[in-house]
């Protein structure tokens, strides 16, 4: 017999049709495919959210639609750019039209609770336009819908513990300390510990160009040096977000706090 999952995509229709009579917060992880330095692979960016979507649904009796893996293009100051390898970035418009499409079939389903949780710094304003469209479009006054950035749930404990020598924010945090470490957590045989970028900040004015300078960003693609990350980091931060984001999930959806 299989484990039962909270993962939607490895349930039948069945399973599916009888978990949605409990109403439950259905999240959707959305990220990116893009270069993630010498080390991590490509998919850190969907690979993360999933991971930790599967987390905090567990706790919260929430399943998990499959992960929406492309999203908005590669910038060079939050993410190296499109000039490496591996970047499949999609138009602003077509990940917004995803995510209204995504959120507009959940509701037909019937879900009425739903948990985007997005892994991809660009991403942010048209995984908005989407739901804002899905939410006129719709119309229906029972849906709820909740928009988050995994970061954005690290206290001021952790990042004291994760960043000692001070934390440079997540645009300089791509494919270093933070997403090495929870790769590390949840993915360790992904990670090649023999190449973990070790260089300089990344030193780039504070715009962007077009053409872009590839010249401003470090040739590994790391922005800062992943060196410092950690399986125990790792741990630290999962523990982190699943305590926050479950928090929040429970206030957002007017769960209980069993
Ligand atoms: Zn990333
Ligand atoms: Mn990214």
């Amino acid at each position: 017999m299989p484990t039962p999952s909270c993962r939607m995509a490895e349930m039948t229709w069945p399973e599916y049709a009888e978990r949605l009579r409990a109403n439950p917060v259905v999240f959707l992880p959305t990220g990116m495919v893009e270069q993630h330095g010498p080390h991590l692979p490509l998919g850190v960016d969907f690979q993360l959210p999933l991971a930790i979507a599967t987390l905090v649904a567990e706790e919260a009796d929430g399943l998990v639609a499959p992960a929406v893996n492309y999203g908005y293009k590669s910038m060079p100051r939050t993410g190296g750019g499109p000039h490496f390898p591996g970047s499949i970035g999609l138009d602003g418009a077509t990940l917004s039209a995803v995510l209204r499409d995504i959120i507009r079939e959940l509701v037909r389903h019937g879900v009425q609770r739903i948990c985007v949780l997005d892994g991809h710094v660009e991403n942010r304003w048209f995984l908005t336009e989407g739901i804002d469209l899905a939410v006129r479009e719709t119309g229906t006054e029972s849906l709820r819908v909740v928009c988050m950035q995994h970061w954005d749930f690290l206290d001021d404990a952790t990042l004291a513990e994760v960043f000692p020598a001070g934390y440079a924010g997540i645009d300089m945090e791509h494919a270093a300390i933070l997403e090495t470490s929870l790769m590390l957590h949840f993915h360790p045989g992904l990670v090649h510990t023999d190449r973990v970028a070790d260089n300089a900040p990344m030193d780039a004015p504070d715009y962007d160009t077009w053409p872009a300078r590839p010249e401003w960003i470090p040739q590994t693609g790391s922005l800062v040096s992943a060196a410092p990350a950690s399986h125990a980091k790792g741990a630290l931060v999962a523990e982190c977000y699943r305590r926050n984001i479950s928090a929040a999930v429970r206030r957002e959806f007017g769960l209980g706090t069993d």
